[in-house]
């Protein structure tokens, strides 16, 4: 364990040379309490000096041909896979999750290097002949710029590959922003890029405790181009507003509030173990986790029954901990309050003692319509259940929040599951699976969930500019 914290770089990655902060902060373990290891904290003179990196290497590593860009990816992603334990070590280290889960999430983020590689040679443009005829009409695409990238906690790994892997392709510079509680793997992979031929300042990371302090400047500096954010929705709504200082591209994954619908015609073993797979994945620390469930009366014994064995067989420290100590509280208290709202409780609930931020998988049935739990963000392992008895009523239900992210959906009638999915106000939808995330699909929010998709065929234009040439044809 020693030997992987000590490859880790600790300080800020600048212009391609690692340089200590004037100060450092510490890394915790989640699943201890204890203190991994301490992190330069970056200024906002050291932003600067990122951004002054990331712009000086613009016009080199556009120039640089696609093929080569791709080849970066490709070899980036192969290195991550050959350390796949190793990477994964560092994620259950910061973050907690189990280690399965954590390779899973090394695989998930190197295959977006991939995809994104292969994308880089496939930018395309236009070429057509104006509707009077008198021009022709070129389009063609250019990397945006200089790029902030803000990245969250719950994902370390996986949220800045989905960010570097499309910029890179698409010959953007870029600062990396990790969260303070997960700097490490960022720092890890942003050497596996270096190892892979990222050139010096295409890739520059600052890490720090004073995000605010850090992305103001650069946010009114005229030489950044683009953010991109992961994160919560208050904050992605305070991003969004300083980057209309500066007219800035942005790109928004915010939060999550999914509802988990369960028609009267759903196989019911499907759904429960669709259930375990949206709720408990990343110990239910994920903007798609399955927030609010929705099951037909007529088969809400039944699902109820099996997700709590299910869930109750689930050792908690099998499933890791929370990431601190708020997280859990907030969870606890959320139950606590449903509770006395009402709610039954027919699973955990209950914080087990010893060390680490450990919260068990917990089941609430009879959740009281309009209560906090549905409105916001769990962010943990607690299924909140409800019952409806109509489609539209549960339809109603689902879209009644300023949240859009994705909605995972259960019936075996192919008409209402049309129906149903075109109603459904949510960028993603997963019919009759609990699992929507998939490098070659563009993820992302409708409503106050996001603005703009990562991956699939459409991920790489949230990097790119269009460019249209207007050429005189002359006259015969
Ligand atoms: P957060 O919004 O608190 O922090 C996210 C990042 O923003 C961190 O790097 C943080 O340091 C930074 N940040 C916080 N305040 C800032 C400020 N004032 N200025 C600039 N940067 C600031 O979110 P979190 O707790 O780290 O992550 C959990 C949230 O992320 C959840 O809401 C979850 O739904 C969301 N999320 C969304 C997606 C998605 O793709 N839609 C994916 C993962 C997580």
């Amino acid at each position: 364990m020693s030997a992987v914290l000590d490859r880790v770089p600790k300080g800020l990655l600048v212009a391609g040379r690692w340089r200590p902060g004037a100060a450092t902060f510490v890394v915790e373990n989640p699943a201890t309490g204890e203190a991994l290891c301490e992190v330069a904290d970056g200024t906002p003179a050291d932003a600067l000096a990122a951004l002054d990196a990331a712009d000086a290497a613009q016009r080199r590593w556009a120039a640089v041909p696609p093929r080569v860009r791709g080849e970066v990816l490709r070899r980036a992603h192969d290195l991550l896979m050959e350390r796949i334990d190793e990477f994964a070590l560092l994620i259950t280290l910061e973050m907690g999750k189990s280690r399965a889960e954590a390779r899973a999430e090394v695989e998930y983020g190197a295959h977006y290097l991939r995809w994104f590689g292969e994308e880089a040679v496939r930018i395309d443009g236009t070429w057509k002949v104006s509707e009077d005829g008198t021009a022709r009409v070129l389009v063609t695409r250019q990397p945006v710029g200089p790029c902030l990238l803000i990245t969250p906690w719950n994902a370390p790994l996986a949220m800045p590959a989905r960010k570097i892997g499309p910029a890179v392709a698409a010959g953007c510079t870029m600062i990396v922003k990790p969260a303070e509680q997960t700097p490490l793997t960022t720092a890890a992979l942003a050497e596996v890029l270096r190892e892979a031929g990222l050139p010096d300042g295409v890739l520059n990371v600052v890490p720090t405790t004073r995000a605010a302090a850090i992305t103001e400047p650069l946010l009114r500096d005229g030489r950044l181009r683009k953010l991109s954010f992961t994160g919560s929705t208050p904050v992605g709504r305070l991003l969004m507003a300083q980057a209309a200082g500066t007219v800035l591209r942005t790109s928004m994954e915010l939060g999550g509030n999914a509802p988990f619908i369960v028609c009267e015609d759903a196989d019911v073993d499907a759904a429960v173990e669709g259930a375990m797979t949206a709720k408990l994945r990343n110990i239910g620390e994920a903007c798609i986790a399955a927030n609010r469930f929705h099951v037909h009366a007529d088969v809400a014994g039944e699902f109820t029954r099996k997700l709590v064995a299910r869930m109750e067989s689930v050792a908690v420290t099998v499933m890791g901990p929370m990431i601190d100590e708020r997280q859990r509280s907030r969870v606890a208290a959320l139950v606590d309050e449903t509770v006395a709202a009402g709610a039954q409780l027919r699973a955990g609930g209950v914080v087990p003692d010893g060390p680490g931020y450990f919260y068990p998988p917990t089941v609430l049935t009879g959740v009281p319509s309009g209560a906090r739990i549905s409105r916001e963000e769990i962010f943990g392992p607690v299924a909140a259940i409800r019952t409806f008895t109509s489609e539209a009523e549960v339809l109603h239900a689902a879209n009644d929040t300023e949240f859009g992210l994705v909605s995972y959906l259960y019936t075996q009638d192919l008409n209402r599951a049309l129906r149903m999915v075109e109603r459904l106000e949510t960028g993603m939808i997963g019919l009759n699976r609990g699992y929507v995330s998939d490098p070659s699909a563009p993820f992302g929010g409708m409503k106050q969930s996001g603005v703009g998709r990562e991956g699939g065929n459409s991920g790489i234009n949230e990097y790119l500019e269009q460019k249209y040439v207007a050429i005189d044809a002359g006259r015969a």
